[in-house]
């Protein structure tokens, strides 16, 4: 299925059949930088949804990210369940992200995903009010639960994408802050590629355009 949103208009789904929008999320972490040489050297472009703590942690790394041509997008400051959160809780989790980030980067995310894809119809009004694009994904690795199991999450992508499914598209899910998904993620980009599918950023799945997915201004954190 493509094109496809949930209940809170986070979607679930690339637009174009036979892509796989890979994103990492979590980091930037002292594992990324490798990452970042793994998709140097197959050519690939992904998604980064990063958490403003981490940021301020390894902001080289998220500027050498973005320099490279990935896609950033936010995933909070410090990744709070927001359906936990109140509505102004929730803008706030998003604003000292922006803070960050385009302190690093000169450039603010307009796409974001909700910390375990967590969120209420009231957060995600919100959400959608300060101008933000909700991603969810349709792949999940569950790479989190298994770091040492290097196998669990290969199998996840042999089962689900198989060339039977290329009428269809995903948005996986992963983490750049788990040692082992860093080190088999060219394993499974081949995967990928070879059931006929193109690993692709999720703008790219989306049908984004540029000025989808960043402020080049900090926006007013009073809007
Ligand atoms: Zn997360």
């Amino acid at each position: 299925m493509v094109g496809q949103v949930d209940e809170f208009n986070q979607k679930t789904s690339c637009v174009c059949q036979g892509t796989v929008a890979v994103t990492y999320d979590d980091g930037p972490s002292e594992f990324t930088p490798t990452l970042l040489d793994s998709l140097k050297a197959a050519g690939l472009k992904v998604t980064f949804f990063v958490i403003g703590q981490m940021v301020s942690q390894y902001p080289a790394t998220l500027k050498r990210a973005y320099a490279e041509g990935h896609h950033i997008a936010s995933h909070t400051w410090d990744h709070a369940d927001l359906a936990t959160l109140t509505v102004a809780q929730v803008k706030a989790e998003l604003i000292k992200n922006e803070a960050i980030i385009f302190q690093t980067l000169g450039v603010v995310p307009k796409i974001m995903r909700c910390p375990y894809g967590s969120i209420n119809a009231a957060g995600a009004k919100e959400i959608t009010r300060l101008g933000y694009t909700m991603i969810y994904w349709n792949l999940d690795t569950n790479d989190w639960a298994h770091p040492t199991d290097t196998a669990a999450s290969m199998k996840v992508y042999t089962d689900t994408v198989t060339p039977q499914t290329t009428f269809t598209s995903y948005i996986s899910l992963q983490h750049d802050i788990v040692q082992t998904t860093v080190q088999m993620a060219p394993n499974v980009w081949n995967h990928v590629k070879k059931q006929g599918f193109s690993v692709v950023d999720t703008p790219t799945c989306l049908q984004l355009t540029t000025k989808d997915l960043y402020w080049t201004t900090l926006p007013d954190p009073n809007r």
